[in-house]
C-alpha cells in the first residue's frame, strides 16, 4: 500500500477532522513541550472513540507503521514524540474528552483518555469530591498521559502517584484489540495485573483509551504555609514532625531552592516574593482535612495548629520565618511560585533536568554532594533545585551558565548526568522518579539497572509487541 493509499484509509477511519497531514498543522504535535525534541510523522490521527483508536491500530500493525500515542504533549522526557524519518504517526487522544460516569457512592470516575487533569478535578469538586493528582501542567496534560507515565505530582505524599489513584483501564492492544478492563473493584486478584502493566508503560505497550478513577472526599479545612528554612536539613525535620502535628493531615511539602525562585520572580509576570527577606530555602507546606472548621472556631482549625507548629519550629531552629495564607487567593500565590518553576526555567533558557528520587532522610545529603558535584563538572552552571521533598523526589536541575546558549551548554550535559546519576544510584535512590524514560534516558536506564531488569522489560515488550511497533524506541530498545 503507498504512503498515500494508506493515509486515506486512515481519513476513512478518523474522518477529516481526525487528521492532520500538512506541515503546519502536524508542528505543535512533533515537538516537545521543552523543546528539546522535534521530529516528524506521516501524519497526526485523532480517533473519537475506542472503536477508531482500534481501527488505525489494528490498520498500522497490518501495514507496519509505527504509533506514538500522546496526549497533552506536556511530557519532559520525549516520550510522546516521534522520530525524524517521517514513517510514525502519531496518534492523539486529544478529541476523546468525555466523562462517561460518576459513582458518587462508590468513589469512582469513568474518562476517556484525552481529558485533561483540570477538569477532572474540577469535575470531582463539583460533586463533593477530590480527584488528588495535582501537577503543574494540569491545565494541559490528560489523565491517558498521567496513567501513562504514572504521575506524581504535589499530593503523593498523601494520596500515592497515579497508580494509586486507578481502579479500571480500557486498553488497545499493538494488535488493535480492546482489552476492557474497566473494573471498578478495590480487590480483584485474578491472575497476572494487566492494569498495573499498561499503567507507567509511556505508551510502549498498548493505547490506554479509558479509566476508572479513585475518587476521594473533599477536604473542608486547608492550611497553607511558605516557609524559609536554614538548609534541606530542616525541610526533612519540619516534614517530620508535622506528620505528628497535623494529626496525619500532610498532603504536601515542597522544597525548593533560591535560584529557582529568583527565576519565577523574573520571569513570571505578578510573582511576587511573599517575606520580606531573602534565604536560601525554603518550603511549601500544605495540610488538609476532610473536618470542617466550625464558625468561629478558633483552636481546633488546621491554620491554627500548623501556626503553632510553625512557631515552635522557630524556636528549634528549623524555621527562620513563615506566613500562612489567609484565604484561598494568598495560597494559590504560594502555589503559583512553585508551580512556575519549570516554565521559569525554561524562559531562562537552556537546563539540564534530574528528576531523582532517594530515601526522604537522605534528601540533605544528597543535596550537599550533588551540588559540590555539579560544581565541579561545570563551575559556571547554576544548580535548580526543587521538588515534592515529602517524597524523596527532586528537580536538581542545571541552568546552564548566564548567556549561554544550547549548542555551548550542551557539551557538557553527558557529564553533569554521569556525575548527579552516579550519585543518586550510590543512594539507592532512582533517575527517573515521575516523568518516566521517554527517549531522554533510555543510555543511563540501561546503563544503570541490571541486566536481569533490562532483559525483563525486553521479554516483556517482545511478547506484547513483537512488531515493534508501539512508540518504538522508547524506554528500551529492543
Ligand atoms: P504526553 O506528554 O502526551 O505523553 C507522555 C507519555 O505518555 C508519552 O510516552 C506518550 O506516548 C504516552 N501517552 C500519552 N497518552 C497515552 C495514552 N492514552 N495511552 C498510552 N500512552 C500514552 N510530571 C509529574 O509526574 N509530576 C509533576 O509534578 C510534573 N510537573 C510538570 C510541570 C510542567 C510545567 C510540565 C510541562 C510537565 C510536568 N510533568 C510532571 C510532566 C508531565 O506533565 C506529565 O508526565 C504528564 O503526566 C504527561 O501527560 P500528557 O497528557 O501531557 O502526556
Amino acid at each position: 500500500m503507498s504512503e498515500t493509499e494508506f493515509v486515506e484509509k486512515l481519513r476513512a477511519i478518523v474522518g477529516d477532522k481526525g487528521l492532520i497531514t500538512d506541515e503546519q498543522g502536524k508542528h505543535p504535535y512533533v515537538t516537545d513541550w521543552r523543546e528539546n525534541f522535534a521530529g516528524n510523522a506521516l501524519a497526526v490521527v485523532r480517533p473519537a472513540n475506542t472503536e477508531e483508536v482500534a481501527a488505525v491500530v489494528g490498520l498500522c500493525a497490518a501495514e507496519k507503521v509505527a504509533v506514538v500515542p500522546q496526549g497533552g504533549n506536556t511530557g519532559l522526557v520525549g516520550g510522546g514524540t516521534p522520530d525524524e524519518k517521517g514513517r510514525e504517526i502519531v496518534l492523539s487522544l486529544n478529541r476523546m474528552t468525555r466523562i462517561l460516569d460518576i459513582d458518587l457512592i462508590g468513589y469512582s470516575m469513568t474518562v476517556e483518555a484525552g481529558v485533561i487533569l483540570k477538569t477532572i478535578q474540577e469535575t470531582a469538586a463539583a460533586n463533593d469530591r477530590l480527584f488528588p493528582l495535582s501537577l503543574a501542567a494540569e491545565g494541559s496534560c490528560t489523565i491517558g498521559g498521567n496513567l501513562s507515565t504514572n504521575a506524581g505530582g504535589v499530593q503523593v505524599l498523601h494520596y500515592g502517584n497515579a497508580r494509586q489513584l486507578v481502579l479500571g483501564l480500557e486498553v488497545v492492544t499493538p494488535q488493535g484489540e480492546i482489552w476492557n478492563g474497566l473494573r471498578a473493584l478495590k480487590k480483584d486478584n485474578t491472575g497476572y495485573d494487566l492494569r498495573d502493566l499498561y499503567l507507567g508503560a509511556e505508551g510502549t505497550l498498548g493505547i490506554i483509551t479509558r479509566a476508572v478513577l479513585k475518587l476521594w472526599p473533599k477536604p473542608k479545612d486547608v492550611a497553607t504555609a511558605w516557609v524559609a528554612i536554614p538548609s534541606p536539613e530542616a525541610a526533612v525535620a519540619l516534614l517530620s514532625g508535622a506528620h505528628a502535628a497535623s494529626e496525619d493531615n500532610v498532603t504536601s511539602c515542597e522544597l525548593m531552592g533560591r535560584q529557582g525562585i529568583d527565576l519565577v520572580l523574573q520571569h513570571i509576570p505578578g510573582a511576587t516574593d511573599p517575606l520580606s527577606e531573602k534565604h536560601d530555602w525554603y518550603v511549601l507546606l500544605e495540610w488538609s482535612s476532610t473536618r470542617a472548621r466550625r464558625e468561629g472556631e478558633n483552636a481546633g482549625g488546621l491554620r491554627e495548629k500548623m501556626e503553632t507548629y510553625l512557631g515552635e519550629a522557630m524556636e528549634q531552629g528549623l524555621v527562620l520565618d513563615a506566613t500562612i495564607a489567609q484565604n484561598e487567593a494568598q495560597a494559590r500565590a504560594l502555589w503559583a511560585l512553585r508551580e512556575n518553576h519549570s516554565e521559569a526555567s525554561k524562559k531562562e533558557g537552556p537546563s539540564v533536568k534530574h528528576d531523582i528520587s532517594v530515601a526522604v532522610s537522605r534528601i540533605p545529603s544528597f543535596v550537599t554532594e550533588g551540588l559540590a558535584a555539579m560544581r565541579k563538572v561545570l563551575p559556571e552552571c547554576r544548580p535548580v533545585a526543587f521538588g515534592h521533598v515529602g517524597d524523596g523526589n527532586l528537580h536538581f536541575n542545571c541552568q546552564a551558565p548566564a548567556g549561554w546558549d544550547k549548542a555551548r551548554f550542551m557539551p557538557h550535559t553527558h557529564a553533569v548526568n554521569a556525575a548527579i546519576y552516579d550519585i543518586v544510584v550510590g543512594y539507592g535512590g532512582s533517575i527517573s522518579a515521575e516523568h518516566g524514560i521517554g527517549l531522554l534516558k533510555v543510555d543511563e536506564l540501561a546503563h544503570y539497572r541490571s541486566k536481569v531488569e533490562i532483559d525483563t522489560m525486553r521479554t516483556i515488550k517482545r511478547a506484547l509487541d513483537p512488531q515493534n511497533l508501539m512508540n518504538p524506541g522508547k524506554i528500551v530498545r529492543v
